[in-house]
């Protein structure tokens, strides 16, 4: 396995200072950043999301700082741009009013005479209702806007060593699909399968198995179907949806496989030739979408691209979800491809391509890789084949 890179201060410094740029360029006074990925994003500290208050504060004009309960100060000081010297931690006491704090240091940085001054502020998306109703109490005189308006420009163009994590993550991914196609899964149910992957998932360096969907038979005809107590028969096919994340970055992987069912001459052993059918046309879709990836191109016409094959084969009914989703430090984050959205794709953004079809009550079908916008094309992360694999089991 290649080394894995380790994102360092210098990083870190780019993105503050182009955190700050677009607050100010928004026409912000500050972008007010509580636990979560965006946090991780622009400084590298994996907060626990607690009661206490965490909380990055970039603003307009002014060095960044990062507001933290006394208790967690030694871990808040140990992330890259603390330690990198970039913003400096402002430490408050079980009995500190840690709002009123960080009011009045933002105040002071802004050279404003008091919070009251302060207009419009824009939070982390996700930040808690006690948090943020706490700060609007604060801020009186401010408006409040969401944050990913200036993280997501950031967020969605990801770097070299971004796109080197991700790649790991999913080559990872890829050797647990390559290893549990193997079997035992006939007889197994689902849900002990799943249980494996996620162990697998962590053997192959992922600190966190987040979902292992394993739908077999007619549950492979839920998109995102919970693994079961239901037994994996022969003559069945098999969704396996799994990921995690390497290094905080995601994985997020599907096959579906086909297990032999037949007498022990092997006769019968073939797909479904229905299912044989519609994953051929379901696999020239995702790899349509895939080749349409290029720079600038609407995000709703990559899902156009595969719907329109799936359409004019006469399974338009059976996609009823959007083809995928961007991927990064969040397992579902910008940008979105789906109908309705006309945003240009950034070269740099990473996401997922993951048309399925399915036939309720019957059989289902997905693919999903992960891929990057390259500066002339697709960059495909996923290695598995998308060929039907029919497998003994
Ligand atoms: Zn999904
Ligand atoms: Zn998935
Ligand atoms: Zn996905």
């Amino acid at each position: 396995m290649a080394g894995r890179p380790v994102i360092g201060p210098d990083r870190f410094a780019l993105r503050l200072t182009g955190a700050a740029g677009l607050t100010a360029g928004a026409g912000l006074d500050a972008l007010l950043v509580g636990v979560g990925s965006d946090l991780r994003y622009l400084t590298g500290y994996p907060a626990l999301a607690l009661e206490r208050l965490t909380m990055l504060v970039v603003p307009a004009r002014g060095a960044a700082f990062l507001i933290a309960p006394r208790l967690e100060v030694s871990s808040a000081r140990a992330c890259p741009a603390v330690a990198g010297g970039l913003i400096e931690v402002v430490t408050w006491d079980e009995t500190d009013d840690a709002v009123a704090l960080l009011v009045d240091r933002l105040s002071a940085r802004l050279g404003l005479p008091s919070s009251g001054a302060i207009g419009r502020v824009a939070i982390s998306d996700r930040l808690w209702a006690m948090f943020v109703l706490r700060l609007q109490a604060a801020l009186p005189a401010a408006s409040f806007e969401l944050g990913s308006a200036i993280t997501r420009q950031l967020r969605m163009v990801k770097d070299p060593d971004e796109i080197t994590l991700l790649r790991l993550a999913a080559e990872a991914a890829d050797r647990v699909i390559a290893r549990i196609s193997r079997g035992p899964l006939v007889g197994r149910t689902e849900a002990e399968v799943s249980r494996e992957i996620r162990e697998r998932l962590v053997d192959e360096g992922h600190e966190l198995a987040e979902f292992a969907i394993v739908g077999s038979g007619l549950n492979s005809a839920s998109p995102h179907h919970e693994a079961s107590d239901r037994r994996i028969q022969a003559g069945e096919p098999v969704v396996f949806d799994i990921g995690g994340a390497l290094d905080g970055y995601c994985s997020d992987t599907t096959r579906t496989i086909w297990i032999k069912g037949g007498d022990d001459a092997g006769r019968g052993a073939d797909p479904d030739p229905d299912f044989a059918k519609f994953y051929e046309v379901l696999r020239t879709a995702q790899a349509a979408a895939t080749a349409a990836v290029r720079p600038g191109i609407a995000c709703q016409g990559l899902d156009a691209t595969a719907r329109g094959i799936i359409e004019a084969a006469g399974y338009g009914p059976q996609f009823f979800h959007r083809l995928g989703h961007g991927i990064g430090l969040e397992a579902h984050e910008d940008p979105y491809l789906v109908t309705g959205n006309l945003e240009p794709l950034p070269a740099g953004s990473a996401f997922s391509i993951e048309p399925g079809i399915y036939f309720e009550g019957r059989f289902g079908a997905r693919i999903e890789d992960i891929v990057v916008c390259g500066p002339d094309g697709p960059i495909v992360l996923n290695q598995s084949p998308t060929e039907l694999q029919v497998v003994s089991g």
